[in-house]
């Protein structure tokens, strides 16, 4: 038994329901007589399972990797030194959530180091704060850093189009948004990641997506994966849903997380979203260039693209000497397997984005 498992089970909410489901969990893998190795690709799932000790609970035989949940973390270095070369512009305001301002571009200044040196960078919560800036400053030029999945795309949209029905000439999008589904098939395309059996799919983005975006994993790949939410017990009966599904051979994409997600997610918003967005090809950290998997203004949205009203492109750029948050992102090893972890990396002073945000896998392992 693990030292921990008395505050662990406590985590789980019941203890002896936490303990019953840890049993049947043990009991499946038994009986499914074969190692198994999950992904989860969610942000919030990666805090879940450490906060809560979940990882140190799992019965041996079944491994947890940490893939491209953390919007964050997939921002590609390029897209960074874009942000960067904005903020050296006058008159330029840039709005971004707090965690993108501590990512290191590929020499080593942040967006937080920019604004020391006299950048005009402020901290919002929400893209209408951003909306709010540029209503405040109209001499100024106001960009918001996009950064973020299918989750917060659509917010973004319902700002665009307020801004266009409010003329409101001087805010602009910075679109480094992520589509969930193309990563995953990249992930499964890939050698050495390609040995994941089976995946704990996102609450949050499910609930925009639904279940269909996923079909793919089960019918081209013959892995299940489990729309999942976000309690220690969820997770642990995720896990039973997908041994369930594998020992009836039977792989499938599934959802435990309903009381949060429908089957077929929120029409509305993917609405809003495609009506303001079209799909184009995405730069992600660790995992390249990938088809149709992020999100760029229509030709009625134009004038609000940040990246062609200033003329930016992505440019090649390499990431910070010995950093493998690409790796990490894959899963194709544990943070500590990074020789930076813990010694020059560490969440105060971070090399890589995996080590800024509270959900990157880095910083999850060192706390
Ligand atoms: Fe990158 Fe730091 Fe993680 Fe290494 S420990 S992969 S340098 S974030």
């Amino acid at each position: 038994m693990k030292k921990n498992i008395f505050s662990s089970l406590r985590a789980l909410g019941d203890p002896s329901m936490g303990r019953a489901l840890l049993k049947k969990l043990e009991t499946l893998l038994g009986r499914y007589g074969q190692p198994l190795r999950f992904m989860e690709v969610c942000g919030t799932h990666t805090v879940s399972i450490f906060r809560s000790g979940l990882r140190s609970l799992l019965p041996p035989g079944l491994t947890h990797i940490s893939g491209p949940g953390c919007p964050v973390c997939v921002t590609h270095d390029s897209e960074i030194t874009a942000c960067l070369h904005l903020a050296k512009k006058t008159g330029i305001c840039l709005a971004s959530f707090g965690d993108l301002l501590r990512v290191p571009g590929p020499d080593g200044l942040s967006l937080k180091d920019a604004r020391a040196l006299g950048a005009w960078v402020e901290v919002i919560y929400s893209p209408q704060d951003a909306m709010a800036l540029a209503r405040k400053y109209r001499q100024a030029q106001v960009v918001f850093l996009g950064a973020g999945f299918e989750t917060t795309a659509p917010a973004v949209a319902a700002c665009l189009r307020l801004a266009k029905r409010e003329k409101l000439e001087n805010f602009y999008v910075l679109s480094l948004h992520k589509l969930v589904p193309p990563a995953l098939r990249a992930l499964l395309h890939d050698g050495d990641a390609g040995t994941v059996d089976a995946f704990i799919l996102p609450g949050h983005v499910s609930s925009i997506l639904g279940m269909e975006p996923y079909r793919f994993i089960a019918e081209e790949f013959l892995r299940p994966g489990v729309i999942t939410g976000f309690e220690p017990a969820d997770i642990i009966q995720a896990l039973i849903m997908t041994l369930q599904t594998l020992l009836e051979n039977r792989p499938a994409i599934l959802n435990q997380y309903s009381r949060a997600v429908s089957p077929q997610g929120n029409p509305k918003a993917r609405e809003i979203m495609l009506e303001v967005f079209r799909p184009q090809n995405a730069l992600w950290r660790g995992l390249g260039e990938l088809p149709a998997s992020g999100l760029t203004p229509r030709e009625d949205y134009a004038d609000f693209d940040a990246w062609r009203v200033f003329g930016l492109e992505p440019c090649e750029t390499a990431p910070p000497a010995g950093c493998r948050c690409g790796d990490v992102l894959k899963g194709k090893i544990n943070p500590p397997e990074c020789v930076l972890f813990a010694r020059a990396c560490t969440p105060a002073k971070p090399v890589g984005p995996c080590m800024v945000s509270s959900e990157g896998s880095c910083a999850a392992w060192y706390r």
